[in-house]
């Protein structure tokens, strides 16, 4: 007897679909989900391990459900790199910042509300609004890939939105917003404004972090990760700064225990070698401006960037240039506008080798 999806009362807006996430494929050089290319030192990784033999010490009890410990140091940290006073309660973590998204849309979005973005962005926003029955609204951004404010004030006076996602800086293209444009977004909408700062730590001088808006925002909501500067992806470890009131909110459709016990020990250990975790976030940002310079210099198009990824182009057949790269053992990102590609910043020599090949595939 054949049994398949079909055979199953799968959610009918689920027919058809498949689970997201880019090919993991075993190649050399990897520059296809913007992680940071810098494993932790064995320092680091014997205080790790001496942290979660601690936290398997008590495994038989449940963890602390609000984490109260970690969101602390997290706070703690923010307050560093935002310049802004953040209490313990003002901040809230989870399992990556895709589930701090997740939870956000389960409290603030659901049937007859609406969620919405400016494409391009990043991919798995309309599955949060689908996985909770949120109507999922993208707008767009100008031809480079600003925001459009005009058009952004209409599609929030249309569509009314509980939810407004912002990535800044925004995957695929890097595009960081200025403060003037987020604070013009927060007034205008009537619901909360998520800005994904997912890539914050690699802003370049002079761009500042939406977190100063939280002292006058209380429907602001500022989210990070420690999936990308911090080194940490395999972590798990996401987190927001927002109001007292949206942690409250929050926290009433969080799972209990969300967070094990050994995710919270461990990233409070990465927490407390920050310095040593983030110290390659330099290099990489001038990796970075350095990979524009010599995709422009090739007669290619290279998106400004504030992330540690490049979006280029254009290509008519982008898929070739990208097996062309994978072919030479270079893994890169067949995302965003057609015609374009997303390469991750990686170590120098992996620059050099992304840009021999490119040259290579180009002829
Ligand atoms: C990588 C990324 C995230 C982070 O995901 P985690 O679940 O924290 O690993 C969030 N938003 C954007 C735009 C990203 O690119």
């Amino acid at each position: 007897m054949s049994s398949g999806l079909d055979d199953l009362p799968l959610r009918d807006e689920l027919r058809g679909e498949s689970p997201y996430g880019a090919p993991q494929l075993d190649v050399a050089v990897q520059l296809n989900v913007n992680e940071n290319p810098y494993p932790p030192s064995e320092r680091v990784v014997a205080e790790i391990a001496a942290a979660a033999a601690d936290a398997a010490r008590t495994l038989n009890r449940y963890p602390d459900r609000d984490a109260l410990a970690l969101r602390a140091d997290l706070a703690a940290y923010l307050t560093a790199d935002g310049g802004v006073d953040l209490d313990v309660d003002q901040v809230w973590a989870a399992n990556g910042s895709n589930e701090i998204m997740l939870q956000l849309l389960q409290a603030f979005g659901g049937p007859g509300r609406t969620a919405v973005s400016f494409a391009p962005t990043y991919s798995m926003y309309p599955e949060y609004a689908r996985d909770t029955h949120t109507r999922w609204v993208a707008g767009r951004r100008a031809d480079d890939f600003t925001l459009d404010l005009p058009h952004a004030h209409a599609v929030l006076e249309q569509h009314q939105p509980s939810v407004v996602l912002l990535a800044s800086p925004n995957n695929p293209t890097g595009t960081a917003l200025p403060l003037a444009e987020i604070e013009a977004i927060v007034d205008a909408a009537p619901g909360v404004v998520v800005v994904d700062e997912a890539y914050g730590e690699f802003r370049r001088a002079g761009v500042h972090s939406a977190l100063s808006l939280l002292p006058d925002s209380p429907r602001l909501v500022v989210t990070r990760t420690m999936s990308k500067a911090f080194a940490f992806a395999g972590g798990r470890l996401g987190y927001l700064a927002a109001s007292r009131a949206v942690v409250d909110a929050v926290r009433i459709v969080r799972l209990p225990y969300h967070l094990s016990a050994v995710s919270q020990a461990v990233a409070r250990v990465a927490l407390a070698n920050a310095d040593e975790l983030l110290h390659a976030v330099d290099e990489l940002r001038a990796e970075r401006d350095r990979t524009v310079a010599w995709l422009r210099s090739v007669g290619l198009q290279a998106a400004d960037s504030d992330a540690n990824f490049v979006l280029f182009g254009t290509f008519p057949d982008r898929h070739a240039v990208w097996q062309g790269l994978l072919d030479r053992g270079i893994l890169i990102r067949e995302t965003g506008p057609d015609g374009w590609l997303r390469v991750s910043i990686g170590t120098a020599e992996e620059m050099a080798a992304f840009r021999r090949a490119l040259e290579e595939v180009m002829g």
